[in-house]
């Protein structure tokens, strides 16, 4: 669909300097989460793990939001995994998007969730809490993740099991795909929930600290030698998500100075 007609459809006129691109499909996971898919402008690059900003053509001056891209670079549309926050700015229309509608992006995609910010390692750690399994999605359909490290471990820790569909889906289809279920092999997904019945429950921090979550996966506790670490979530997940992998040794590093592990809030509290 061209953009003269996606701005018919609109009572405001798109803001310059913004994608405007086309809903391609919407799934409803639970009442507070879901994802969408929109096409992808030819002229967008970005690294895997990356965010960008998105809004939608509702006001002459659209709210924008922070979104991490949860499709890899290599995919020809974008994906997104969204909260639903009631009365929220952005979520509260944009959980109502439907096929055929229009999202706009702003053009600069950025983030410290990427495999150019950490030195070469064995052993991939992502912890994430929620919706900060996003940028993850992304970077475990990436080829270059597994280029880089042996082996990959997903935390994803929410409060109710339905929560934990988006990623299991995921993972299970990465597994299946003819581009990178080969060499994803060595992904592993460990899941826990905080408020309802699971195999493995309580938070990450936790089963760190208590060293259950390497038991339960079999792998030794993490070493600066061998292990790298990437954490989304919310700002008391990463505070002391952190602290744990500064006392195993980590140190965290950025795009300008890679180092061991990095972070990035999954939303502003
Ligand atoms: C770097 C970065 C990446 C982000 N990536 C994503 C993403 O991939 N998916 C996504 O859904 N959101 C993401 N967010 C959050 C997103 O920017 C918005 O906050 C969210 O879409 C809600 O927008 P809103 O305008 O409806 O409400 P806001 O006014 O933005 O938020 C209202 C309140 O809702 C809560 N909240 C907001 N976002 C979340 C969330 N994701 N999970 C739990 N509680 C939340 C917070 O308490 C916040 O104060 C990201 C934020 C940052 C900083």
């Amino acid at each position: 669909m061209s953009s003269a007609i996606l701005e018919e459809k609109s009572k405001f006129p798109i803001p310059t300097g913004v994608f405007s691109e086309t809903v391609t499909s919407v799934h409803h996971y639970t009442d507070r989460l879901f994802k969408f898919r929109i096409t992808r402008p030819t002229s967008l690059r970005f690294r895997s793990g990356e965010f960008i900003m998105i809004g939608l053509p509702n006001a002459e001056k659209p709210v924008f939001r922070a979104y991490s891209v949860a499709s890899p670079s290599w995919d020809e549309e974008l994906e997104f995994y969204s909260i639903k926050v009631p009365d929220g700015p952005l979520t509260e229309h944009l959980q109502k998007i439907k096929e055929g509608d229009t999202v706009l992006l702003r053009k600069k995609p950025t983030g410290t969730l990427v495999n150019d910010a950490l030195l070469p390692g064995e052993r991939l750690w992502m912890f994430s809490t929620g919706t900060g399994i996003a940028p993850f999605a992304s970077l475990i359909r990436d080829p270059e993740t597994y280029e880089k490290f042996d082996e990959v471990i997903l935390t994803h820790t929410c409060r109710e099991v339905a929560e934990l569909t988006y990623g299991q889906k995921l993972v299970s289809a990465v597994r299946d795909d003819p581009l990178v279920g080969e060499v994803a092999q060595g992904l592993k997904l460990y899941c826990t929930t905080t408020r309802e019945d699971y195999p493995f429950r309580g938070r990450i921090t936790d089963l760190i600290s208590s060293g259950k979550v390497f038991d339960d996966l079999g792998v030794p506790r993490i070493s600066p030698k061998t292990d790298r670490g990437m954490i989304c979530g919310s700002m008391e997940m990463l505070r002391d998500t952190k602290a744990l992998l500064e006392g195993f040794g980590l140190v965290e590093g950025s795009n300008s100075c890679p180092n061991t592990f990095v972070v990035e809030r999954a939303f502003v509290d």
